[in-house]
């Protein structure tokens, strides 16, 4: 018996579910979307991160165990797949107790631990000794985390899939259930699994208002401090943020950054940027030479994405649309990347359970 599965959306949250369910070969899978990778654009949220892995998943929820379950898969495709473009990197994180109750310092309260849950999950994890914080700085630490080049790593997962047998199709659809008419081979789709992120809110058959977006304002430059950076928040701004990360594979070094919710603004902010450069040399001296300000700095492009953020957490779970069975996996907000693979499981197990009532009902 073989299954019919519609993928929509060839983001993160798409890719590593087509990637999972293409390694059975009882599934034909066709991903459908409007943008695919190689594209830019402010309705296509991940070409636009970073990406990196530190977690901010609150113990004991959902989000920690996907963050949890996603390290040892990413930790497996760095080590196997160089090709993929994802490099370990050292990574430090600075927390001043005064942003606890910011939008960024909220957003990075568990990062932000002294003894964070993760602490047993990535390698090298230690606190930094007390002596050598900057003045204002509570608390810090440093671990191995990874850092992906969002330009090698989406390509790279489309080529998995498509190994795997998976086809691939642009479409625009107006309500989630004409989807399940777009397979490949022509028959109605079984199932249709929504990984349409922000998108997810005009959408028709979902139309979900409980989704927002939280604008994430980057530089790209050439220069390569070496180390991951991140802290819990700037002076600048309740919404303004602070980190560094060099891509692997020649991807270039990340400047952020801004956590402007509700700003669905595309066009990138000359004076924030300014401000993120400035932030990031004060931090991280070594990103430019000896005395230099931001002239140093060899910029590649500024960006704006938007993180697909929803109230009420991200929505893994299954429906019935118009008839059609859909299992949603979107709303990952600033964690697509680093909840990947967690998230991904629990699409599967629901996507085989939805297909084994089919299957009942069909004998
Ligand atoms: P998207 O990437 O937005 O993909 C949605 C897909 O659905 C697209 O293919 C789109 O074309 C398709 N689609 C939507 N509507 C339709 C329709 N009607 N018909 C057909 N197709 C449709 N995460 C991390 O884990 N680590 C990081 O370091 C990190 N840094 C970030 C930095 C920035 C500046 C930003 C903006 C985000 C960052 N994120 C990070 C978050 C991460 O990028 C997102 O959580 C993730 O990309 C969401 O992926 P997605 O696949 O759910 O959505």
């Amino acid at each position: 018996m073989t299954n019919n599965i519609v993928v929509l959306g060839a983001g993160v949250s798409g890719l590593t579910t087509a990637y999972l369910l293409s390694q059975d070969p009882a599934n034909k899978i066709t991903v459908l979307a409007k943008h695919m990778p190689g594209d830019y654009d402010i309705e296509y949220a991940s070409p636009w991160a970073g990406a990196n892995y530190m977690p901010v998943g609150k113990e004991g929820s959902a989000h920690h165990r996907w963050e949890r379950d996603t390290w040892p898969a990413l930790k497996e495709i760095t080590e196997k797949y160089p090709e993929a473009g994802i490099h370990f990197r050292g990574t430090l994180i600075y927390n001043r107790k005064k942003d606890q109750e910011s939008d960024t310092g909220k957003w990075f309260s568990e990062l932000t631990q002294p003894k964070p849950w993760f602490k047993d999950v990535v390698p090298d994890f230690k606190n930094v000794p007390a002596d050598q914080l900057a003045p204002g700085v509570d608390n810090g630490q440093e671990f191995t985390s990874v850092c992906i080049n969002t330009a090698v790593y989406l390509p790279w997962l489309v080529g998995q899939c498509i190994k795997n047998g998976a086809v691939f199709k642009r479409a625009v659809f107006k309500h989630i259930a004409d989807a399940a008419d777009a397979h490949h081979t022509g028959q109605k789709a079984d199932v249709v699994i929504n990984c349409t992120g922000l998108s997810s809110r005009t959408l028709g058959g979902v139309l979900d208002s409980n989704m927002y977006p939280a604008r994430g304002q980057i530089v790209v430059v050439r220069n390569d401090p070496g180390p991951m950076m991140s802290t819990s928040g700037t002076d600048d701004g309740e919404d303004e943020a602070l980190y560094i990360m060099t891509r692997a594979a020649g991807g270039g070094t990340i400047l952020g950054g801004s956590y402007q919710k509700h700003n669905w603004d595309p066009i990138p902010d000359m004076n924030l940027a300014n401000r993120i450069m400035k932030r990031c040399i004060g931090v991280c001296p070594n990103l430019v030479k000896k005395g230099q300000g931001i002239e140093g700095l060899d910029i590649v492009r500024h960006g704006v994405g938007l993180r697909p953020l929803r109230e009420g957490g991200t929505r893994i779970e299954k429906d019935n649309i118009n008839g059609v069975a859909v299992v949603h996996n979107y709303g990952h907000g600033g964690f697509g990347y680093q909840a990947s693979f967690g998230c991904a499981y629990d699409v599967v197990a629901l996507t085989k359970e939805v297909l084994r009532n089919k299957t009942r009902a069909r004998l």
